[in-house]
This record gives structure tokens, C-alpha cells and sequence, in this order.
């Protein structure tokens, strides 16, 4: 192929639209294809993301956006059950602390962002087939329309049908017998605000810290039999 203009991006979660956008800077044009017929607002827990995430985020212009949506978290405090401080872990010298955020608070910046410079984002287009040619690629959706395009990108997660694609043989995401909860609280917490702590015990942790609202959150992951691995 003598020179990549255009692109199928599979996925429009986090990484299909920052794709996009990165694409956009190369000056190839994408777009993106997302299974769900809705968009995710306001789906999600939290997550954190860490100095090299937010300068990969710079890398599309969208590191100060993303860490207005984030709480900075500057030490991580661990300890056991008992509430016994193990140890405390500063950030890294040097960097700016992690930004921890809602998903869709970071899914709703990074797609504004893309939807703003004007790339399709297509619901309801669930990929299930793509057939390589000389020429490019043409993707195959379940509603039975085709789109093609120079290259095919996934960005569709933990369950990607483009990894499958490429590779029947790839390894499967596995349980791992543990199951993650998070919830918020109305407790008052006495603890510094740009710190999260953890409590390990014998068989599961639980993380939390206050947000910017007094309102503390937390999540934890417990043994589950329905996760259960041998
Ligand atoms: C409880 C929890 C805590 C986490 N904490 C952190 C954290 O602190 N820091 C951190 O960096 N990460 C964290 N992560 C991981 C982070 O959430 C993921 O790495 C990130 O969301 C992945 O983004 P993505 O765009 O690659 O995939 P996703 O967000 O999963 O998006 C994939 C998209 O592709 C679509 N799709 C799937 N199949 C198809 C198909 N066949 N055709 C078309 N579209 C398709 C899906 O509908 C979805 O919209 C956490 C994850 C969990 C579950």
C-alpha cells in the first residue's frame, strides 16, 4: 500500500476516539466504530490516571482537559486490617500527581474532543468479520453493512474481536476469582484528601479517599465463586 490516508478504528470507548485523534495529527483520517447503539455517559467506576497517561493524553492536546476531571493524588497509604500503617508511597519525584477520575468523566472528554475536530463516531456498529485486501480493508458490522478504509485499528477492550480476528489462537482474558465493587459513601472520613488508602486482609483489599465533595469512595475486590479459578 503506498501511503495510509484513511482508517477503521473498532471501538469507541477510551482508546478508539484518542486513536482518532492521533490519527488525525498523522494525517490520517479515522473513524470510529462502537458496538452499543447509545453512548456510555455516565457509565463506569473510577480510575486513576497516572503522569504517563496524562502525557500521552498531551501527546492529542487533551492532558489539562483530563486532569481538570481528575482529584490529584499525590501518596498511596497502606495497611493492614487492623488499620496498622504498612507504608506510604509518595508519587514520583519530579512528576505531577495521578489524576483520579470517573470513566465517564474521561470518556466524555475524550469523545467531546473528537466529535469537536469532526470524526465520525458510529453506534450500533458491532464488528464481526474484516477481510484484508491488496487495496485495504473492508470491516464487516453485525447489521450487515461494510465499511473500508487503508488500515483496521482495535481499540475494542478486554474481549477484542479485532485480536481474535488477527489471531484465533490469542490467549483469553481469564478470571482471576476475584470480583470488583465500588460504591460512595455518606460517612465522614478523617483522612487527607489527596491520598488513597488501601486495607489489605487475608483474602481481599479495600481501597478509598475522599473526593473533592467530602463524599468518600471506595472500592474493594473480594474472593468470588463466580469467578472462582482453579
Ligand atoms: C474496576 C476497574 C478499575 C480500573 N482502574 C484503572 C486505573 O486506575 N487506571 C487505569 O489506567 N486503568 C484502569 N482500568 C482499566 C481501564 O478502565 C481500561 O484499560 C480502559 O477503560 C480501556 O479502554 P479501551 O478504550 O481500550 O476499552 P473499553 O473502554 O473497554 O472500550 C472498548 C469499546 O469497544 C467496543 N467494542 C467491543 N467489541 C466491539 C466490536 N466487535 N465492534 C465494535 N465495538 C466494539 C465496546 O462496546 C467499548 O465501547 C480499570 C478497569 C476496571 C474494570
Amino acid at each position: 500500500m503506498a501511503k495510509v490516508t484513511t482508517a477503521i478504528v473498532i471501538g469507541g470507548g477510551i482508546a478508539g476516539p484518542a486513536t482518532a485523534l492521533a490519527l488525525r495529527k498523522a494525517g490520517i483520517e479515522a473513524r470510529v466504530y462502537e458496538a452499543y447503539a447509545a453512548s456510555a455517559d455516565g457509565l463506569g467506576g473510577m480510575l486513576m490516571v497516572a503522569p504517563n497517561g496524562l502525557n500521552a493524553l498531551g501527546v492529542i492536546g487533551l492532558d489539562e482537559a483530563v486532569a481538570a476531571v481528575g482529584q490529584p493524588i499525590a501518596r498511596m497509604v497502606m495497611a493492614d486490617s487492623r488499620g496498622k500503617q504498612l507504608m506510604e508511597l509518595p508519587g514520583l519525584p519530579g512528576l505531577p500527581p495521578s489524576r483520579l477520575m470517573w470513566r465517564s468523566d474521561l470518556y466524555r472528554v475524550v469523545r467531546q474532543a473528537a466529535l469537536a475536530q469532526d470524526i465520525r463516531l458510529e453506534h450500533g456498529k458491532r464488528l464481526i468479520a474484516a477481510h484484508d485486501q491488496p487495496d485495504g480493508i473492508t470491516a464487516v458490522f453485525e447489521d450487515g453493512t461494510t465499511a473500508t478504509a487503508d488500515i483496521l485499528i482495535g481499540a475494542d477492550g478486554i474481549h477484542s474481536t479485532v485480536r481474535k480476528l488477527i489471531d484465533p489462537g490469542a490467549p483469553e482474558p481469564r478470571p482471576d476469582g476475584l470480583l470488583g465493587v465500588a460504591g460512595e459513601s455518606d460517612m465522614e472520613l478523617p483522612v487527607r484528601s489527596d491520598a488513597m488508602y488501601f486495607a489489605f486482609g487475608k483474602r481481599a483489599f479495600l481501597g478509598y479517599w475522599v473526593q473533592p465533595n467530602g463524599r468518600p469512595a471506595w472500592f474493594a475486590n473480594l474472593p468470588s465463586q463466580a469467578f472462582h479459578v482453579d
